[in-house]
């Protein structure tokens, strides 16, 4: 959910909930990010990113079946404590996951 509606107090997808913690947006991420399956650490803003791209060819040309990349809503990776990708979200650097 855009972060206007979860100020708003508009219930969130998941719980139905209000200000929502769990599902609290973060102002200055994009609503949904593109991440893989895989085991990179970093969700990216963009599907064309080239940091993404070139995880999934590394992995192909290693014989490798790259893990489908999947748009999910940004609250999913920060949870699970991943971090931007530094290539297609540089003005997202240095953002900490919080846990609560
Ligand atoms: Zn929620
Ligand atoms: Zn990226």
């Amino acid at each position: 959910m855009p972060y206007q509606e979860w100020k708003a107090g508009e219930p969130c997808e998941l719980h139905g909930q209000g200000w929502c913690s769990l599902c609290k947006p973060h102002p200055h991420l994009p609503e949904h990010v593109y991440m893989t399956n895989g085991w990179s650490a970093a969700f990216h803003s963009r599907v064309t990113c080239k940091g993404l791209v070139s995880g999934q060819n590394r992995v192909a040309s290693h014989g490798g079946d790259p893990a489908d990349v999947v748009r999910v809503a940004v609250s999913k990776p920060i949870s699970d404590g991943k971090f931007p990708c530094q290539i297609c979200s540089p003005q997202f650097g240095g953002i900490v996951p919080s846990a609560d």
